[in-house]
């Protein structure tokens, strides 16, 4: 089954450039040159992956990307003519899972478009594989690894794909000491593309919010990294 790639890119030239590139290695491949039409393709072509520039004409990137997440886990690339450290915090912050500067080889783009998608089909089906009835009992909440659920006193609380997986691992390994190293290996599982750094932001989400039923059980170990206790 070949995956669908959606360029979000207001320079033609460079998105007509990147999905040649991508065609060549099988991909299905739509192109929009302003935020509004790529927000319209994000329905209609159901894309399994987007590359996303930031400045785009009528809705920018970063709406864009903090609207898809609020109802999918596709990897999100985003493209940026900006180099500043601040705006990639923003993005991993917002839920990309990756940042590109301008200029890139559009090999390298290609190269992390096939990482990002492979590590997305193998946790979607590690997800199938080990759903069946698997579920996590921590304190207040209960984790369902078969339907990825997650329940605070019983009522169903809305995490994304990721942020569950992120507590899932936590509440299935009570009180023993992680570092970020270790939780992105162990949750991610991809050590060359993505950034260390999305770990801390994703604590940080769950974090938030866990505080709403003033619940905190991920704890920071200091010069350590991070631990789950229901303490
Ligand atoms: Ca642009």
């Amino acid at each position: 089954m070949s995956h669908r790639v959606l360029i979000i890119e207001d320079e033609k030239e460079l998105a007509e450039i990147l999905g040649e590139y991508l065609d060549v290695e099988g991909y299905e491949v739509m192109l929009a040159f302003d935020g509004q039409k790529g927000l319209k393709y994000v329905e209609d072509f159901k894309p399994d992956l987007i590359l996303l520039d930031i400045m785009l004409p009528i809705v920018d990137g970063m709406t864009i990307c903090k609207k898809v997440r609020e109802t999918r886990d596709i990897p999100i690339i985003m493209l940026s003519a900006k180099s500043g450290e601040m705006d990639k915090v923003i993005c991993l912050g917002i839920g990309a899972d990756d940042y590109v500067t301008k200029p890139f080889s559009p090999l390298e783009l290609v190269a992390r478009v096939k990482a990002h998608l492979r590590r997305f089909d193998k946790t979607h089906n590690e997800k199938e594989m080990l759903g069946a009835g698997l579920e996590v009992k921590a304190g207040r909440l209960t984790l369902s690894k078969e339907s990825y659920t997650a329940q605070i006193d019983e009522v169903e609380v809305n995490f994304t794909t990721k942020e569950f997986m992120v507590l899932y691992f936590f509440a299935s390994h009570n009180n023993q000491v992680f570092t970020k190293e270790q939780l992105y290996e162990n949750i991610w599982g991809m050590k060359e593309y993505g950034d260390i750094s999305s770990v801390a932001v994703y604590i940080k989400r769950i974090r938030e919010k866990l505080k709403e039923y003033q619940i905190d059980y991920i704890k920071t170990v200091w010069g350590i990294g991070y631990k789950f206790s229901i303490n």
